[in-house]
C-alpha cells in the first residue's frame, strides 16, 4: 500500500507598517489565500521599520488596527513576533524562523509591487527567494504596462503575480486624510475608522 500523498502546509506572509491597514492590504490578503490555496496567512506588521523615513505609529495600535482590520478572514493570523525584535527587523529572519517552526512548509512572501520593485535593497535580499515564493500584486498608481513584470521575473527567480485588480489605496493617502480632516470611510473598514479616531492618531500636533 503506498502512502497517501501529503500536501505541505502553504503559509503566506504579509509583512507591513500597516499604519493604517486598508482595503488594499485585505484585498492582497483574499486574493493570495484564492489564489495560492494558502492554509495560513500570517499578518506581521514591522518592528523598526528601517526603509521607512518617518516615524511609525507605536506598534500596539498597528497590531490592534491589523487585528480589526482582518478580522473577517479566518486563515489569517496576526504576528507580533517583528514588533518585539530589538533593534533592526529583517524578513529574511522571519522566514528563517518560520521555517524552523513549521518544517516542511510552503512558504509565499506577498508584496505589493513598490516593494518587489525595491527587494534588491532588503537585508540578505539574494537568500529569499530559496526561502519563500515571492508573489506580486500590481498596485494602482504603477504605470500598467503590459508585461510591467517581466523585468522584476528576471530578477526574482519564481516571482509569482497575484492576478487581483490593482487598488488605488495607500496609508500615506489615509493618514493624510485624517490630518486634513478628510472622511477615509471608502478606504479602511469602520472598526479602523473608529479606531484611528478614538486614540487620535495621524492628527496634525
Ligand atoms: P505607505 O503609504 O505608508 O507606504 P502602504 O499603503 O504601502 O503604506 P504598507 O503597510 O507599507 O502600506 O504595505 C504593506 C504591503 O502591502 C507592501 O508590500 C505594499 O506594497 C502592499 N500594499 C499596500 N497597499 C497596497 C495596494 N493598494 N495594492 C497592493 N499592495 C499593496
Amino acid at each position: 500500500m503506498t502512502a497517501p500523498a501529503t500536501r505541505s502546509l502553504r503559509i503566506g506572509v504579509f509583512g507591513g507598517a500597516f499604519d493604517p491597514p486598508h482595503l488594499g492590504h485585505v484585498a492582497l490578503a483574499k486574493a493570495a489565500i484564492a489564489e495560492l490555496s494558502l492554509d495560513r496567512l500570517l499578518v506581521i506588521p514591522t518592528g523598526h521599520a528601517w526603509h521607512k523615513a518617518r516615524a511609525l505609529s507605536p506598534a500596539e495600535h498597528r497590531l490592534a488596527m491589523a487585528t480589526l482590520a482582518f478580522a473577517g478572514i479566518p486563515e489569517v493570523q496576526v504576528d507580533a513576533r517583528e514588533t518585539r525584535r530589538i533593534g533592526a527587523s529583517y524578513t529574511v529572519d522571519t522566514l528563517r524562523e518560520l521555517h524552523a517552526e513549521n518544517s516542511g512548509a510552503a512558504l509565499h512572501l506577498l508584496i505589493g509591487e513598490d516593494q518587489a520593485r525595491a527587494l534588491h535593497t532588503w537585508h540578505e535580499s539574494e537568500a529569499l527567494p530559496a526561502l519563500a515564493i515571492i508573489c506580486v500584486a500590481a498596485r494602482a498608481d504603477s504605470t500598467g504596462a503590459k508585461g510591467q513584470f517581466d523585468a522584476l521575473s528576471a530578477e526574482i527567480p519564481g516571482l509569482t503575480v497575484l492576478h487581483m485588480p490593482p487598488m488605488a489605496v495607500s496609508a500615506t493617502e489615509i493618514r493624510q486624510r485624517v490630518a486634513s480632516g478628510e472622511s477615509i470611510a471608502p478606504l479602511v473598514f469602520e472598526p479602523v475608522a473608529r479606531y484611528i479616531d478614538q486614540h487620535l492618531l495621524y492628527r496634525p500636533h
